[in-house]
């Protein structure tokens, strides 16, 4: 039984008293990336399988371990999204986005599905808002991507993140930096951990990124790419350092920043919140994708965005006494004494609706007295009480829930309410 009453491990209901937070932060965030020429683009929340497979890498975590994926009855195998880059590239495409005028900027907020561990902030089911920017290589859209990332967590109230940035380097600068780095830890094959092992020999790029603290001390030692960078990509990276610093955009290079997923080439990042009591929280991150379009078919386009995953979002900005806007209050409640004024407060209620004022009246046949108790619940800013006397005059008073005060009120299409 406990079936029925249990939400599957891993997922998350939002409960009404939550959803005033959840829908200020999307649409804040969609607000924000309008403001850069970004619109919101809607995907599926399923796709066949090997969009997947092909696009974020068949040898990262996300496609090896933690992909929801099933046979659906066509038997076809399709996967619930585990990222949005994917789906929005293949959207691109397939409706000839990236032929009209470029660049494209595209936003999302979608939910995520991951089979991971759950716990501390992790879910297998959560919220990403992200967006993409397709057709531009130049420094200038890295840029302003980063201000972006920026600006949108300064605008729900996080001003002191830091974009950590890397470049990654094109294909050759990564050729020579993965030669560098099988060398290096070739000399700590005894000491890796079994996936690391095998990424050695498939992607030695993700072993900087393990999570097995001995991995860590090892890979701490590894080589930088930034060592490796060709002067094209060097030059690439320089601009959009300049840029940053000549709008203000508070950022630090990290060289160790890989990012979990395989298409990422050139500017990757990192959105870092830093906790007063010193713990680094990461808000999301993204980054410069040359194959991903051409892997997928198109012809070969650049692309660049970003993820944030909103659960982490919101625990971050509650924990830092982030503002919300209060909840919209019933400005005014019906109550009513006996069906015909029960019929007169439902009308009333109809017509303050239409005109945008929100208005509740009794629909459990409660006491007067219950329904006063009731509308203190709901915090009301006005309550009228409608008897046969008011009904029999065509007026009420209204009350003020605030300040006691009363004031008479029409009880027909001249009602007026402050
Ligand atoms: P990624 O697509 O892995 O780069 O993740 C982007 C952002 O999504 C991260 O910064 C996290 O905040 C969030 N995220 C990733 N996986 C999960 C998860 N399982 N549960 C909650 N948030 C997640």
């Amino acid at each position: 039984m406990a079936y029925l009453t249990t939400a599957p491990r891993g997922t998350k209901d939002i409960l009404p008293s939550e959803s005033g937070r959840w829908q200020y932060l999307e649409s804040t965030l969609l607000r924000t990336a309008a403001r850069y020429g970004f619109r919101e683009i809607r995907i599926p929340t399923f796709e066949h399988t090997e969009l997947f497979s092909r696009s974020v890498g068949d040898t990262t975590d996300v496609v090896q371990k933690e992909m929801y994926t099933f046979t659906d009855k066509g038997d076809r195998s399709v996967t619930l999204r585990p990222e949005g880059t994917a789906g929005v590239a293949r959207a691109a495409l397939e409706h000839g986005l990236l032929g009209d005028a470029l660049p494209l900027k595209v936003s999302y907020n979608i939910t995520c599905f991951r089979y991971e561990k759950p716990g501390s902030g992790r879910y297998r089911e959560f919220h990403q808002f992200g967006v993409e920017l397709y057709g531009a290589a130049s420094p200038a859209a890295d840029s302003e991507i980063l201000a972006l990332a920026y600006h949108c967590l300064k605008e729900v109230g996080l001003g002191s993140v830091v974009l950590e940035i890397n470049s990654l380097g094109c294909r050759e600068c990564r050729k020579r930096y993965t030669q560098a780095l099988i060398q290096y830890f070739d000399r700590y094959r005894g000491q890796l951990c079994g996936t690391c092992l095998e990424r050695l020999e498939k992607n030695p790029l993700r072993v900087l990124d393990c999570k097995n603290p001995e991995d860590q001390r090892i890979a701490a030692g590894a080589p930088s790419i930034l060592d490796y960078l060709c002067d094209n990509c060097q030059e690439h990276f320089r601009e959009v350092q300049a840029r940053l610093t000549e709008a203000g955009i508070p950022y630090r290079v990290e060289p160790t920043i890989v990012r979990g997923l395989d298409y990422y080439t050139r500017t990757v990042f990192e959105m870092v919140h830093t906790s007063p009591n010193g713990e680094r929280v990461v808000c999301g991150g993204g980054g410069r994708y040359g194959g991903l379009i051409e892997e997928l078919g198109g012809n070969p386009t650049e692309g660049i965005g970003f993820a944030m995953g909103l659960e982490r979002l919101l625990a971050t900005m509650t924990a830092e006494g982030c503002g919300f806007p209060p909840e919209e209050p019933c400005q005014v409640y019906l109550a009513s004494m006996g069906e015909s004024a029960g019929v007169r407060a439902f009308r009333l209620a109809s017509l303050l609706r239409e005109r945008g004022i929100s208005a509740q009246c009794d629909l459990m046949g409660r006491s007067l007295k219950a329904q006063m108790k009731y509308a203190n619940k709901l915090k009301a800013r006005y309550v009228v009480v409608i008897g046969e006397d008011e009904l029999q005059k065509g007026e009420g008073l209204l009350k003020s829930m605030d300040t006691g005060e009363t004031t008479p009120v029409r009880l027909d299409e001249g009602i007026q309410i402050p």
